[in-house]
């Protein structure tokens, strides 16, 4: 039996962060608390595909996906937001016409903005794929392995002396990009004067970095101020910042775990 702990091992990580961090929040707790049980599921998916033959075209690999699928779906159902909860209980009733929306979503764009659930659905799979090298059919994100949107980035110095360097973290397979200048992950915009950024007393740590020109925006954590933060994870913690920008007419180029 090939065993696979990478991925499988990774979402276990994500979901102790997002299980310690519940209590300590109290405006991100149920989110917090929801986003453990998912990547526990996850988990398990990722598990259930180890030693599978995948290769990668979502059409083919369809077999070995359905069940693990459904426990997540399921898991959504019984413990997701009320919105989320009742597009997977509907899911679940019809199973033959569902294939064909994830169909769909997998060879779009691959935004969790468009179908959550299809995100929450095939990121075990995705995160095998990467962990094997197996390219997936091309999607119309801007991640180089997997074709997936960047929901999180983050900073970190080198060197006391140095700039922070700047990531982007892909929602679907996990994959972690350098940026090297500062320009807007969405549309390219270089001129520092559209680059506005909002922060909060509250989470100093955190940082929205947005985009005049296209009006999104990218949230960024600083993890030289806390050795323990899991950028997606920590992400919950701050989901007031998100409503807020919401509120003033930003998108995020790519929803967080709690759909905003
Ligand atoms: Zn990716
Ligand atoms: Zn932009």
């Amino acid at each position: 039996v090939t065993t696979e702990p990478g991925p499988a091992d990774a979402f276990g990580r994500r979901a102790e962060r997002a299980a310690a961090l519940a209590p300590e929040s109290q405006a991100a707790r149920e989110p917090l608390e929801f986003a453990a049980g998912l990547y526990r599921v996850q988990g398990r998916m990722a598990q259930a595909l180890a030693g599978r033959p995948l290769t990668g075209r979502l059409a083919d690999d369809l077999p070995h996906l359905t069940r693990p699928l459904a426990e997540v779906r399921g898991y959504i159902a019984a413990h997701g937001p009320a919105p989320l909860a009742a597009m997977a209980g509907a899911r679940l009733s019809r199973s033959a016409p569902d294939l064909d929306a994830l169909q769909a979503w997998w060879h779009g764009p691959r935004s969790g903005a468009a179908d959550y659930l299809a995100r929450a659905e095939l990121k075990a799979y995705a995160e095998v794929l990467a962990a094997r090298g197996v390219a997936p059919e091309k999607g119309g994100g801007g991640c180089e392995l997997c074709g997936g949107q960047p929901w999180i980035g983050w900073r970190r110095a080198p060197a006391p002396s140095e700039g922070a360097l700047r990531f982007l973290g892909c929602a679907l397979c996990g994959h972690e990009r350098a940026l090297g200048r500062i320009c807007c992950p969405a549309c390219g915009e270089e001129d520092p004067h559209k680059l506005p950024a909002f922060t909060s007393p509250r989470h100093p740590a955190v940082r929205l970095e947005a985009c005049a020109s296209c009006r999104r925006y990218l949230k960024s954590i600083d993890l030289t101020v806390d050795a323990r933060v899991v950028p997606e994870v920590d992400d919950l913690v701050s989901i007031a910042m998100d409503l807020w920008a919401a509120d003033e007419g930003w998108t995020r180029i790519e929803p967080g775990l709690a759909g905003v």
